[in-house]
This record gives structure tokens, sequence and C-alpha cells, in this order.
């Protein structure tokens, strides 16, 4: 299988950043030539291993490590990466291409793709030394060792300055107490980049991030989550008893763990936004495929124009979220600021990727509703989509807040 890493020489993608530059944002649509080679990768991939194993993925609650591994072979486990730590050394906008081809095929390879790049490598590329980053980056490129990122707790998610395990300091170790609730690819997970409170009375100013290895004294697995849908990634939470983990595992310093942990989630949320683009995507090729080829008083559906407004309308939310998702990874690719875009992004494409799939069922009919088509799949999966990385009400309120800031 040819590396994406191949493909991609430095200086092949350099001229294609520069290109997205000039051009801007208004003529996103028309990607550089190493972007859409990068699509197509992707693309072939996931209609040749991915479509078709999702549906057993989905049944039988199976994560897809043969499938994880050919990514990671790919590079699309650490695409972002500098290949400096053997990575593919892409830019985000690519990233988020890549994630919504590979969500189109599977929404739970998606998230595990998503989580590993963002939430896991993200905040330790930003803050970690490079002892971490020798540590806990290179291994991890290849997909054989895979991350998790827990913030959320059984008693808050949405508030998650209200974490409450706690980290003490004790000699030359750190020793946490608690609970994180939720946490994707918990149960595969080698390491965790795990925020914990050293001061409760600080609230989110008391939060610090550390890195803890699965093998660390201490640690545990709650039990997995029986969910709705991205049923072939592991959800679960991490139990914490006088864990201790070496002192340098402290990531970045003492009390930024909160400003990290919304840093990190910022990016994250152009990773669920490229997701919810994908499964948006694949119900929309779903419906558009079986409405020329059902037929209803003697003409194919697609014939009838209740069914060509339907596909209008999925069309435009699915174009409309994908170009709100690649203004926001260019907008991060340029240093500039982004949580606003972001947020509007994961808004648009969540609720998008529900809608779409929402009438993907209704044009398939009784045949929308049977797992012998992706149709309910498609739909059970998007919907976690409006959930992680911040609720749609939370989405909201960040919008809101930026535009009044703007306003004000
Ligand atoms: C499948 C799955 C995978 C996940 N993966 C991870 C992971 O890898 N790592 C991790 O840390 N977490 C993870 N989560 C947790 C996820 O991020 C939280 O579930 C989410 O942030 C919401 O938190 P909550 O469930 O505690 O809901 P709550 O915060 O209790 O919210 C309940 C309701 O109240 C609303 N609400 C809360 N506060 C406000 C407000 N201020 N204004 C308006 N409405 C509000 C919410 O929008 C929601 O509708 C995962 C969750 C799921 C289901």
């Amino acid at each position: 299988m040819i590396m994406i890493k191949n493909i991609f020489s430095r200086r092949f993608l350099a001229r294609g950043c520069q290109i997205l530059s000039q051009r801007g944002i208004a003529s996103l649509s028309s990607l550089p030539e190493s972007h859409q080679m990068l699509q197509k990768t992707c693309r072939d991939f996931t209609d040749n291993e991915l479509k078709p194993n999702a549906g057993k993925f989905d049944r039988e609650h199976l994560f897809p490590r043969d499938q994880i591994l050919q990514m990671g072979q790919l590079g699309l486990m650490a695409i972002s990466v500098p290949e400096k730590y053997d990575g593919t050394g892409l830019d985000y906008l690519a990233y988020s291409i890549a994630l919504e081809e590979i969500s189109r095929g599977c929404a739970s390879a998606g998230v595990i793709m998503s989580v590993q790049n963002t939430l896991f490598m993200g905040p330790i590329l930003d803050n970690g030394t490079e002892k971490q980053k020798e540590d806990f980056i290179r291994p991890f490129v290849s997909g054989e060792k895979i991350g998790c990122f827990a913030l959320s707790e059984p008693g808050n998610g949405s508030d998650a300055g209200a974490a409450s395990t706690m980290a003490v300091a004790k000699g030359d170790r750190w020793v946490l107490n608690g609970t994180k609730a939720w946490i994707t690819n918990g149960f595969e997970a080698n390491a965790a980049v795990v925020f914990a409170t050293t001061d409760k009375s600080l609230k989110h100013k008391g939060i610090s991030a550390f890195i803890v290895p699965k093998d660390s004294a201490g640690f545990s697995l709650g039990k997995k989550e029986d969910k709705l849908g991205i049923r072939g990634s592991s959800t679960c939470s991490l139990i914490f008893e006088d864990c201790e983990i070496p002192k340098e595992n402290l990531l970045g310093q003492m009390g930024d763990g909160f400003k990290i942990a919304m840093k990190t989630l910022d990016a994250g949320r152009i990773g669920v936004a490229s997701q919810a683009v994908g499964i948006a995507q694949a119900s929309l090729e779903l419906a558009v495929d079986y409405s020329t080829k059902r037929t209803a008083f003697g003409k194919p559906i697609s014939k009838l124009q209740t069914i060509q407004q339907k596909i209008a309308d999925m069309a435009l939310r699915v174009e409309s979220a994908r170009l709100l998702t690649w203004r926001a990874a260019w907008l991060k690719d340029n240093r500039k600021p982004y949580t606003k875009e972001a947020a509007m992004a994961k808004l648009a494409a969540s609720e998008a990727a529900t809608y779409v799939s929402h009438q993907c069922i209704q044009i398939l009919g009784g045949m929308g509703y049977v797992s012998d088509m992706p149709a309910e799949r498609h739909y059970r999966d998007a919907r976690i989509t409006e959930i992680y990385e911040g609720t749609s009400e939370i989405q909201r309120l960040v919008i809101a807040g930026a535009v009044y800031k703007e306003m004000a």
C-alpha cells in the first residue's frame, strides 16, 4: 500500500498550502492537487476496506484493528505530526479531508482516528517535552498504540471546569484519584491524556494535564458502554485509585490543564465536524443511488419533485457544512483565531448529519429502517456528533459569546 507520507513530499505539500493561502477561503472548493490526491487515496481505502466492513463492526461492536493499522501505514493516524516524529506532516485541511473520507465509510474508524490525532497527540505536540513526544507520539504514529483523552467525569461533562479527579504530588510521583467517564478509545488505549485538579478551590485554574500510561499502578477500566452508534469504537470509564505516575508526566505547566483542554477541543471540533460531513455525505450518496433505482408509480422516485427537493436540501446542508469545516481548518493552518469558526463548523455539520441521515431513511422507505442497508447506521452514528466535544447547546454559547465580543 502506498503511504500518504511518500506521496506527499514536503515541497509538494508546502506548494499546495501556499496556493491555498493565496487563493483564500473563497476558493477552497478548488483544492490544490496535493489535497485532491489525498482525498482520492482515502476514498479508495474507504471504498475497499471500510465500507464493506462497517456494518459488521457496528453489529459486533468490533474495534477495526486491521483497518486502523492500515490507516497507520497510510499515515492517517498522525496526519499533522511533524515528520521529525515519524508523522505525516500535513496541514489541518488535509486532516479534515481525510477524516471526512474515512467517516464516509465508517464513522467508528473516523472517531478513533480523530481522537488519536487531535485529542491525544494534539495536546502532547503543543505542550509536551521532547521526552514526552518521543515516548507518547513516535510509538503511536503507526496506530499500533492508541491514545485517549479523559476530561469528562460522571458528575460533569459540559461543565468541565468542575473536574473532581484529584492529583497530589508525592515525592517524585503524582498520585491520581477519581473517575473519568465516556472515554473514546478507552478500552484499547495504551496511554491517556488526563485532566485532574490539584486544588479544587481554584476551580478551572486548579486543573492540570497528565499523561497516564495504561500499565500505571492503580489504573483500571470501567465497563464498556453499550451505545446507540459509533459502536466499532469503545467508550468506557477510566478509574484512578492511588494511581501513581512519574512527576515528569505533567503535561505543560501546573494549572494550565483547562486551557490545554479548551484549545484541544477547538481543534477537536474541526475533527467532529469533518466526521459529521462524512456521515452526511454517505447518506446523501446512498439516497441518490437508491432513488434512481427504486421505481414507484411507473418511474424512478428520483423523478418525483418531492424527492428532488429533499435531495437539494440534503446537498445544500452537506456542502455548507463542508465549507464551514474547511474554513475553520484553513484558519487554524494560517494561525488565525478559529474558536468561533470551529464551533460553527461542528454545530452546522452535526445538525446536517442528523438531518441528512434522517431524510436518507425517508427516501429509502422501509429499506431505510432495516440493517440490510447502512441508512439506519448513519442515522445512529450521526447523533453523537451533536453531543461529544461540546453539545450543540455549548457550541451556541461559544458562538454567541464570540459574536457579542466582536460586536461590542
Ligand atoms: C460516545 C461518547 C464518547 C465520548 N468521548 C469522550 C472522550 O473521549 N473524552 C471525554 O472527555 N469525554 C467524552 N465524552 C463525553 C462528552 O463530551 C459529554 O457527554 C458531553 O460534553 C456532554 O456532557 P454530559 O454528558 O455530562 O451532559 P451535561 O453536561 O450534563 O448536559 C446535559 C444537557 O444540558 C445541556 N447543558 C449543560 N450545560 C449547559 C449550558 N451552560 N447551557 C445550555 N445547555 C447546557 C447540554 O447541552 C445537554 O443537553 C463522550 C460521550 C459520549 C456519549
